[in-house]
């Protein structure tokens, strides 16, 4: 199936809103009968449906009073636009302003849910999607031309909340089937196995095995990784990304807790911090695997949930799952960045920043520090474990997205933009003169790499485990 539109007047410059709908991988599930299908958990699109219809349903029914105030808030002052990262890039092209962005669903909210819009359509710019071409155009601009960093919402005078509109239609869309194809596979994989890179749990199991032989080994003591293990102070929950590709972090973690005294344990099930639903906007798809990770704490007992290095997981389990979930959820829920840092200065473990002497700069996750409140904590760590710890300009809750924020990276067809507009994060990283770039969220990690090769740079991205691990003066005589 596919919806094929191209840019209307004043979009031609635009590069993806004529972008098709793409619904192989959804012919597919349908075809192999998932469970997730089956249920209605995953939507499939429907031609045949009246999309248009069941949009507007879903708007009456889903809009709260504070998408309502950001969308009727607007006075097109158009300060948000020198935030965004888009705009910056293609400042000629004014679909890349947010405000032009958050009035392809403002237009629709004033055209059936704003008196001015109904009356004076004609002054308002109210307007109504007319098929599934228009859904699919509105597809592209909210998946394909934001990566919901926040920043002009930070800058905005009237306090709209663009990013939030833009994840709200992301939602509606997601019910229609109306998703890029990346955004389908992966909330299909965290659907049908919970967690979004369809890890195993003999994956899971075995590779948590091979990383305490190798830090047994490297430590030459026995050291355990505790599964599923009850009345444990830590909770350690982590991205399937870490099982995938850099099941380095793990062993890093596992290093760090055994040689802190550490009483902690992984689930061996609700162990994904990781959450799509924030990316497509699917809060049941959120609630759910928020709610696996609550209540695993809850069937072990633990003292608190601590969230290995990733922004989305961070801001989804720390702060918005209890809502998505309706969990009361009591438990202590922190960042692993703030569990190092007690365990320094409390004493529990040494560090020697002279092993981490290359200059080092910080790149602010966007869900971390402008949505998580998560600024200084990172930055005093890092000042802890290396000896050249510079800042990017701007930074914290004004630095400016990895590129690869809101589920991008798994959408193919907006990269030659997303690595257009990425100029402004390589000029940030390139000006700092750094050699090592850290961040703690393995999104950005991806994130940067992309912007980095791209850009040429000559600089690499670590975390802030593999900084502390490798300053960890371990207990006994110092062999130097
Ligand atoms: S979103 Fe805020 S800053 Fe942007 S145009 Fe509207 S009122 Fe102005
Ligand atoms: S949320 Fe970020 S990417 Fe999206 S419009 Fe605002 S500044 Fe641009």
């Amino acid at each position: 199936m596919r919806v094929k539109k191209t840019g209307r007047r004043g979009e031609g410059a635009n590069p993806v809103i004529g972008l098709p709908l793409l619904t192989q991988s959804q012919e597919r599930a349908r075809t192999e009968g998932l469970r997730s299908v089956t249920d209605g958990r995953l939507k499939l699109y429907d031609g045949r449906a009246d999309n248009v219809g069941r949009f507007l349903e879903l708007l009456r029914r889903r809009l709260t009073r504070p998408l309502a105030a950001s969308l009727a808030g607007c006075v097109h002052c158009g300060m948000c636009a020198s935030s965004c990262h888009y705009f910056l890039v293609r400042p000629d092209d004014p679909t890349m302003t947010p405000v032009y962005k958050a009035d392809q669903i403002r237009k629709i909210f004033k055209r059936h849910l704003d008196w001015t819009g109904r009356v004076f359509p004609w002054w308002v710019k109210a307007a109504s999607p007319a098929d599934d071409e228009d859904l699919n155009r509105l597809k592209n601009i909210v998946f394909g031309t934001c990566s919901a960093c926040r920043r002009c919402t930070l800058n905005c005078p009237m306090g709209v909340d663009t990013a939030a509109l833009v994840r709200f239609t992301r939602g509606l869309l997601t019910e229609l089937g109306i998703v890029p194809e990346g955004v389908f596979n992966v909330s299909r994989d965290q659907w049908e196995t919970g967690n979004q890179m369809a890890v195993t749990r003999e994956e899971y199991l075995d590779t948590l095995e091979w990383m305490r032989e190798e830090v047994e080994q490297e430590l030459g003591e026995p050291v355990e990784i505790p599964v599923d293990r009850e009345d444990c102070d830590v909770l350690y929950t982590i991205n399937p990304r870490e099982v995938k590709f850099d099941p380095r972090s793990i062993a890093q973690a596992a290093k760090i807790f055994h040689v802190a005294g550490e009483r902690w344990t992984m689930p061996g099930w609700g162990w994904d911090q990781t959450n799509f639903g924030l990316f497509s906007g699917d809060d049941s798809l959120g609630g759910w695997v928020a709610g696996n990770v609550y209540e695993a704490a809850r069937r072990l007992r633990a003292g608190r949930i601590v969230i290995s290095e990733c922004g989305h997981g961070y801001r989804s389990t720390r702060w918005e799952g209890y809502d998505w979930a309706e969990f009361d959820q009591e438990r202590p829920t922190e960042s692993v960045v703030v569990t190092v840092e007690r365990s320094i200065r409390r004493g529990r473990i040494r560090v020697d920043p002279a092993r981490n002497a290359e200059p080092v700069t910080f790149h602010d996750s966007c869900n971390i520090a402008r949505s998580g409140d998560l600024v200084e904590e990172p930055r005093r760590v890092l000042r802890l474990v290396c000896s050249d710890f510079r800042e990017m300009h701007p930074n914290r809750t004004e630095n400016f997205c990895c590129t690869g924020g809101s589920g991008l990276l798994s959408m193919a067809e907006y990269r030659p933009l997303r690595m257009e507009v990425a100029r402004i994060k390589a000029e940030q990283l390139r000006a700092t003169g750094a050699k090592l770039v850290c961040t703690i969220c393995h999104n950005c990690v991806d994130g940067l790499t992309d912007v980095i090769k791209h850009y040429k740079l000559d600089m690499r991205v670590v975390q802030i485990l593999e900084l502390t691990a490798r300053a960890l003066v371990l207990p006994g005589p110092d062999p130097s």
